[in-house]
């Protein structure tokens, strides 16, 4: 693996290995992501003093960096507080897919006009990814490739989804296996769904460049400044890191899982945690190029999304997975079976030299125990106190859709009228259950399928 960005982004100095509590709470220093490039930009200072503000962001994460972003258009003078740099939790780490639809339409029915506002504007705004990075120059590989979710065999469900998102204006269709072998270079999927919209991020530059844009329009940002406490004082709130503070009147908590958080500690509660890993190739010789994937779709395999996959700027092959219980630190396991997978679907390139280049793992935070169903929360936490959190695997446009509305409700200091319903905090029950139903069960049971060609 290559070892060029083994270096701490704000000292420097070289970062020793993680070892397996690391890779499986999800937070092996965020240089050993393929994301970062190997020359880190100029790190955010640490806060050192104390300060007021109207609006402190905890996080600088694609939810925390698009808040405050959106925050600065409005003018909301805002402090963004970061435990290490932007991009350092699971957006620096995510696998680049940028889906523009919705999962499920189940959570909607907890909304009181049954989710009809939420559609509308996810579906207006779903290009988020793409216009955020055109409006302020972000350089993240962002590319309007299309997606394909490819199935081995004709699917009623990926027809039904075609026909809805249709009716919402999409350009999506189900195709047969000859255009599918056009765009992916294998006749191993028979039928799929081709989402012209959507596409890839490079999800690190693209939280570092939207937190960069909030930094040019006054956002104060610190990184390397975790949160430590959150005290009321009179009518505000005093939120301190190790060497400074921040006195605010309203403070928006965007730490995903929470976890290892002392204030408000009952947030780290609301969620299913679960790692998952991702891993990128060396730069792919010209013979891979040419075969896999000539379309630079974001691919994902129907029904087990097992490999979703780009082919990002750099002509790396970029994938994520669940790993095995006790197993998120053992990258040739997960590069082999990558491999293994790719022979399979695209033998002419057995033989061709694919490498690792990174391994790396990152958490996500999911609110419901169903997959699809794992929609953000905005939780009241305490008067004047918000969380917008639990992305689960949906972040790189959720994040920032999310981030964007809620802005808007603070603006307008009606966070009540935030497209989420505003909730408290509720602890789920069973909270490994979700974990332990992946890693122990479905995973291993894909892998099987998908070895031997059963879905
Ligand atoms: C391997 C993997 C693959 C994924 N693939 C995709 C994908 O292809 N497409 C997609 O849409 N989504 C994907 N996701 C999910 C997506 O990455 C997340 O939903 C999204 O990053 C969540 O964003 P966030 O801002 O809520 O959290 P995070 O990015 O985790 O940000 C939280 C931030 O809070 C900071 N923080 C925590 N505590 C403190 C504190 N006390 N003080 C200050 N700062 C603090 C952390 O350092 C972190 O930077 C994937 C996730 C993983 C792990």
């Amino acid at each position: 693996m290559r070892r060029i960005n083994r270096l701490n982004a704000t000292t420097g100095q070289s970062i020793g290995t993680p070892g397996q509590a690391d890779y499986e709470a999800g937070n092996v220093p965020i240089c050993f992501s393929g994301w970062p490039l190997s020359q880190p930009a100029k790190p955010f200072p640490s806060l050192e003093s104390d300060l007021e503000a109207d609006v402190v962001v905890i996080g600088a994460g694609l939810a925390g960096s698009s808040l405050a972003l959106h925050l600065a258009e409005y003018g909301v003078d805002t402090v963004l507080l970061e435990a290490g740099q932007p991009g350092n939790g699971a957006s620096g780490r995510n696998a680049g897919h940028v889906q523009p639809y919705l999962p499920s339409f189940a959570p909607l029915k907890a909304h009181a006009d049954g989710g009809r506002r939420f559609i509308d504007f996810c579906v207006e705004n779903r290009n988020i990814v793409f216009e955020l990075c055109g409006k302020y120059g972000i350089e993240a590989d962002a590319v309007r490739s299309g997606m394909v979710d490819a199935a081995r065999k004709r699917s009623p469900e990926l027809e039904r989804k075609a026909r809805l998102w249709q009716s919402y204006g999409y350009d999506v269709e189900t195709v047969a296996s000859q255009p599918l072998k056009q765009m992916l270079g294998t006749d191993c999927y028979r039928y799929g769904l081709h989402w012209r919209e959507g596409g890839r991020v490079n999800p690190y530059l693209f939280t570092n460049g939207m937190a960069t844009a909030a930094a040019a329009l006054g956002t104060r940002i610190y990184g390397d400044s975790a949160v430590v406490a959150c005290e009321r004082e009179g009518q505000r709130w005093r939120v301190r890191s190790a060497h400074g503070s921040v006195l605010a009147r309203r403070v928006v908590i965007c730490t995903n899982g929470h976890a290892g958080n002392p204030f408000f500690a009952d947030l780290q509660r609301t969620q299913y945690p679960l790692v998952a890993c991702g891993l990128a190739t060396r730069p792919l010789p010209q013979a891979v190029l040419d075969i896999v994937n000539p379309a630079r779709v974001a691919l994902a395999q129907y029904p087990s999304g097992l490999y979703p996959l780009v082919i990002d700027g750099r002509n790396r092959l970029v994938t994520a997975t669940i790993p095995g219980p006790g197993r998120a630190q053992q990258a040739s396991t997960y590069f082999d079976y990558f491999l293994r997978y790719l022979h399979r679907t695209f033998p002419e390139i057995r033989g061709e030299r694919i490498e690792l280049e990174s391994y790396w793992t990152g958490m996500t935070a999911n609110a419901s125990s169903v997959y699809d169903e794992c929609y953000p929360k905005l939780y009241d936490v305490a008067d004047g106190v918000l969380a917008l959190m639990n992305f689960g695997s949906w972040g790189n446009v959720m994040g920032p859709l999310m981030g964007m509305n809620l802005a808007q409700a603070i603006c307008d200091d009606r966070p009540q009228d935030c497209l989420l319903p505003l909730e408290k905090a509720k602890a789920v029950r069973f909270p490994g259950l979700f974990e332990t139903k992946i890693r122990r069960v479905l995973i291993p049971m894909a892998r099987i399928a998908d070895r031997f060609s059963l879905v």
